[in-house]
C-alpha cells in the first residue's frame, strides 16, 4: 500500500512517539490533528525550540511534523491514513471530527484500540454513509513512552516484540500488516477479526487488575513520597491470581465463541507478556515473576494524587480504571453475557472499580460503556453477524441498529 501522507491525532505520550517514528520510517509528511486544550500551539513551541520531535531511549527518532493543527479541514483531507493515538474515550468525539473531511477510501486506526472501536467507528461511518473508509485497531500501544519535554522530547522505555492489527473489512488485514510494519519498524501479528482485538486488549486485565491487587484492601492511610507502590513490580502474589483469574474470565469467552470465529490472537495474559517482551523479561518462571522482571515495566509508580505536601493517596480516576473499565473490562464482561458466560473475577473488579469511580458498570450505568449493546448488537448472533457482514450491508446494518437504539 502506497502512502503519501498520514495524520496522527493526539498531543500526548503516544501521539508524539509516533509521528517521528513514522515520519523517518515511511520518509511521507505526518500532519498532527490535535484539538484538545492548547496542545496545538505547545506542539508548535516545541518543535520550533527543539528543531522537531525527539523519540530518545528503547527506540530513537527525530522529524518535524509538517503542519500541527486544530482545524481538520487542514489536516485530514490528503491523509491515506489517520491513526488516532488517543485514550478510548476521547475516540468518538475524535472520529466525529474527521470523518467527513477524509479521502475516499482513508483508512482509520486506533492505536490502541481498546474494546468495542469497531461497532463504534462503524456507526459514526454509517450515519456519513462512509463505507468506502476502512478501520484498523492496534492490541496495544507499541511503546511504553513518557514525554519529557513537551513538543520536543519522548522518551521510550520499553518496545513491544510485536503488535498484533485487525482491520475491518477482514480481508485487508494483510496490506495494513505490511504498511504497519514499515511505520513502526516492528513485527505486526494478525488478528482475524476485530472482536477478536476487543478480547484481546490486556490493559483491561493488567491495569484495574493490579490496581484492585494493590489498593483493594488499602487503609485510607496516604503514602509517604518514598512509599508509593511500584505498579508492576509491586505486583503481589495475590494479585498475579487476580490478574490469573481476569484472563481465564476471557479465556472462556474465548472458548465459547471460537467454533465460530477465529480468536487465535486472544492469548492468555503470561503467553502475551512473553510473546511481547521476550527478552526483557528475567524470570518467566511464574505470572508475578514475569511482571516484577520485566525490565520495560521497571521503575513505574501506581497512579497517585498528592493531598498535601508529600503526602498521596492512590488515584482511582486515572486511566487505569477510568479508560480500561467502561472501555475493556466492562465490554468484555457485556460481551460474556452475550455468550452466556459467567465471568466471576471481571465481575469483583468491575464491582470495586466502579465504587471507586461512582459508577455500576455492571448494571445502572453499564450503557455508558462501549459495550456492543449499546450500539444496536443486543445479541450474540448480531455481533458475529457484525463482523461478518460485508461493508456495504454493515452501513445498513448500523444505521438501523443505532435508530433501535435510539428509539
Ligand atoms: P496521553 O495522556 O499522553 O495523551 C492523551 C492525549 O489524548 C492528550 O494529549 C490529548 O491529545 C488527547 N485527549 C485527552 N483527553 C481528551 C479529550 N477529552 N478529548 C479529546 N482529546 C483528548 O496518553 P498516551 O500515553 O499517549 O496514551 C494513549 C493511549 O495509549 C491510551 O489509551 C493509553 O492507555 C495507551 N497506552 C499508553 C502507554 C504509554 O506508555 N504511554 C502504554 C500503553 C498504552
Amino acid at each position: 500500500m502506497e502512502v503519501h501522507k498520514i495524520t496522527v491525532c493526539g498531543g500526548g505520550n503516544g501521539a508524539q512517539t509516533l509521528v517521528p517514528i513514522a515520519a523517518h520510517n515511511l520518509g511521507c509528511p505526518v500532519d498532527i490533528y490535535a484539538p484538545f486544550a492548547d496542545e496545538a500551539e505547545r506542539l508548535r513551541a516545541g518543535v520550533a525550540a527543539h528543531g522537531g520531535l525527539e523519540v530518545t531511549g528503547a527506540v530513537q527518532a527525530q522529524a518535524q511534523p509538517r503542519r500541527i493543527s486544530t482545524d481538520p479541514t487542514e489536516v485530514i483531507p490528503g491523509s491515506d491514513v489517520v491513526v488516532l493515538v488517543l485514550p478510548a474515550f476521547a475516540h468518538e468525539s475524535t472520529l466525529r471530527q474527521i470523518i467527513p473531511f477524509l479521502d475516499e477510501g482513508a483508512w482509520v486506526g486506533a492505536m490502541p484500540a481498546r474494546g468495542g472501536f469497531d461497532y463504534c467507528a462503524a456507526q459514526i461511518l454509517a450515519e456519513h454513509n462512509r463505507d468506502d473508509v476502512g478501520l484498523f485497531g492496534l492490541q496495544t500501544l507499541p511503546w511504553a513512552c513518557r514525554i519529557r519535554e513537551y513538543g520536543q522530547v519522548v522518551h521510550v522505555l520499553g518496545v513491544k516484540n510485536v503488535v498484533d492489527v485487525a482491520t475491518r473489512p477482514a480481508a485487508k488485514v494483510e496490506q495494513i500488516a505490511s504498511l504497519l510494519e514499515r511505520m513502526l519498524g516492528l513485527s505486526i501479528g494478525v488478528a482475524a477479526n476485530m472482536l477478536a482485538l476487543t478480547l484481546a486488549n490486556t490493559g483491561q486485565l493488567i491495569h484495574p487488575g493490579i490496581m484492585y491487587g494493590l489498593f483493594a484492601g488499602w487503609d485510607g492511610r496516604p503514602f509517604g513520597t518514598d512509599d508509593v507502590p511500584l505498579f508492576y513490580q509491586g505486583l503481589s502474589e495475590e494479585g498475579a491470581q487476580t490478574l490469573a483469574g481476569l484472563s481465564d474470565d476471557v479465556q472462556a469467552i474465548r472458548t465459547r465463541l471460537e467454533p465460530t470465529l477465529d480468536l487465535s490472537a486472544v492469548r492468555p495474559l503470561k503467553a502475551w507478556l512473553l510473546r511481547s517482551y521476550g527478552d526483557a523479561i528475567a524470570d518467566p518462571s511464574s505470572l508475578r515473576r514475569a511482571f516484577v522482571t520485566n525490565r520495560a515495566y521497571a521503575g513505574l509508580k501506581a497512579p497517585v494524587r498528592e493531598v498535601s505536601p508529600g503526602q498521596f493517596v492512590p488515584d482511582f480516576h486515572a486511566r487505569y480504571l477510568a479508560e480500561d473499565v467502561p472501555f475493556g473490562l466492562a465490554v468484555s464482561r457485556a460481551i460474556a453475557r452475550l455468550a452466556g458466560v459467567e465471568t466471576p473475577t471481571m465481575d469483583e473488579v468491575i464491582a470495586w472499580a466502579g465504587a471507586q469511580l461512582g459508577k455500576d458498570y455492571l448494571d445502572r450505568d453499564a450503557s455508558e460503556a462501549r459495550i456492543p449493546q449499546k450500539y444496536g448488537l443486543g445479541s450474540l448472533e448480531a455481533l458475529i453477524t457484525f463482523l461478518e457482514v460485508k461493508q456495504d450491508l454493515c452501513a445498513k446494518c448500523m444505521k438501523l441498529a443505532d435508530k433501535n437504539y435510539r428509539s
